[in-house]
């Protein structure tokens, strides 16, 4: 009902994500990595908390990936989104996990273990989120 009434809401944008929504700019799921043990983290932060190093690359992300778990946002409402809002836990199959929005599927049919995939929402010319859909759909 609100939806185009309301901006998007920004991500707020730091030295430590700043490749991440880059990447997305250019459809690529980044995932940082260190570059000292190589240990997977996200959401991306200044040190590994597996070695305390603070050197950091990132990897592309197949984007492919299970649902770990999720919720559905019902209350409140807050625009721009639709709801109810389907939000998941995805596990990529590189090992690490990310929050992210669940399209595709009724909350009813979302399954722990249910196998997905990303994709790429551009909603601003410069500004394009990830989201998953069921790897079926
Ligand atoms: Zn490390």
């Amino acid at each position: 009902m609100t939806e185009g009434r309301w901006p998007h809401p920004r991500p707020g944008i730091t030295r430590d994500n700043q490749f991440f929504w880059d990447g997305l700019a250019q459809e690529k799921l980044l995932i940082q990595r260190c570059a000292a043990c190589r240990r997977l983290q996200h959401p991306p932060a200044p040190m590994c908390p597996g070695c305390h190093g603070l050197e950091m690359d990132s990897i592309e992300a197949s984007g492919r990936g299970v649902v770990h778990s999720f919720v559905v946002a019902e209350h409140p409402p807050i625009p721009p989104f639709a709801y109810p809002n389907l939000i998941g836990l995805v596990e990529l199959e590189e090992g690490t996990r990310l929050v992210t929005q669940l399209v595709g599927v009724e909350p009813e049919d979302v399954r722990i273990g249910m196998p997905v995939h990303v994709e790429f929402e551009r909603v601003e010319p410069d500004y394009v989120l990830h989201r998953f859909r069921p790897a079926s759909a």
